[in-house]
């Protein structure tokens, strides 16, 4: 054998050499191909990781130890890794940074009870609550959610009524007595706290009352707050988390 062997190696898989210049034709898959399925990967999703100058080679490699250039998928900058550490571990380094960061990632989406928060509660927001606790069980011992980014400032929201078991917030909107106070504003907040909350696996309902049109893709348009509310707010529920779900959240009996 000379120094060129290395090249002329086929592998089963069909990488290496091609087929006229093979020299040798083992009877197992490439490292890579090994490794692939080692870790249930396929080399369609690797070849969709790597920088678009590399895809070529990537193709056709064979070597685990190889070094490329990759894409992070949560749009860090790129980095260079080879194939094995990036079957294997994060890859991309601020990703394995942030992956070993104090809690705060991990916290994002869990309930609790923050202290002495008051928050200014309609008679219509109560009257939501209660008629909805007659026909779930509501937690009392929560009263805001962890995010994983700030919002006015805090790394948490507060919706107004949260079901932790199904990952759902309700939030109960009208326009105010002036029923005009800076209702675009109110809005774009709104809708960045939904995304905070949809960021880390949650759901909002917002029940839009007295006039306020739909915002976001759970509204229910009511004029007052009623049964027939509370009837949509748990189809609803239904939609978002499956009928089972809601099941188990019920109280017995047709009223509790
Ligand atoms: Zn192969
Ligand atoms: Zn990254």
């Amino acid at each position: 054998m000379n120094g060129e062997t290395g090249t002329t190696v086929r592998f089963r898989c069909g990488h290496g050499a091609d087929a006229a210049e093979a020299r040798i034709t083992l009877q197992r898959d490439c490292p890579l191909c090994m490794l692939l399925a080692e870790t249930k990967r396929s080399r369609e999703q690797l070849l969709r990781r790597v920088a678009p100058a590399g895809r070529a080679a990537l193709a056709r490699e064979t070597r685990i130890g190889a070094s490329y250039e990759w894409i992070c998928s949560r749009g860090h900058s790129r980095y260079t890794a080879s194939v094995r550490e990036t079957l294997t571990g994060p890859g991309c380094p601020k990703c394995a940074r942030n992956a070993q960061a104090p809690a705060a990632r991990y916290e994002g989406g869990v309930p609790f009870m923050k202290p002495g928060l008051k928050t200014r509660t309609s008679q219509a927001e109560q009257k939501l609550r209660m008629l909805l606790g007659e026909r779930i069980r509501l937690p009392h011992r929560v009263n805001a959610i962890r995010i994983n980014r700030t919002f006015y400032g805090k790394p948490e929201v507060w919706p107004d009524i949260i079901i932790p078991a199904l990952r759902v917030a309700i939030e109960y909107d009208s326009p105010g007595r002036d029923k005009t106070s800076h209702r675009g504003l109110k809005e774009a907040s709104d809708l960045e706290k939904d995304a905070a909350l949809e960021e880390v696996g949650w759901a909002v309902i917002r029940v839009r009352a007295d006039g306020l049109a739909a915002l976001g893709p759970y509204s229910i348009v009511c004029s007052v707050v009623s049964a027939g509310v509370v009837d949509e707010v748990l189809c609803l529920l239904g939609v978002i988390r499956g009928e089972e779900a809601v099941t188990a959240l019920m109280r017995s009996g047709p009223s509790g």
